[in-house]
């Protein structure tokens, strides 16, 4: 069994989100930019950003 590694799971998960339009990764510098939606998909332009963190803790459940 793998055990959660904080400190890994911030260098993966921590400023990273991913597009709800078309899944590609996104890496942002800060939260606050998101919030104010300054953080556009590099595909396609979407602002519907999601953290990645969150998908993970669905697949735990
Ligand atoms: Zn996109």
């Amino acid at each position: 069994m793998e055990k959660a590694n904080p400190i890994a799971d911030n260098r993966l998960f921590k400023g990273v989100y991913v597009c709800r339009n078309c899944k590609a990764k996104i890496r942002a510098p800060n939260a606050k930019l998101i919030r104010l939606n300054k953080v556009r998909c590099r595909r396609c332009g979407s602002i519907a950003l999601r953290p990645k963190h969150k998908e993970l803790r669905k697949l735990k459940v």
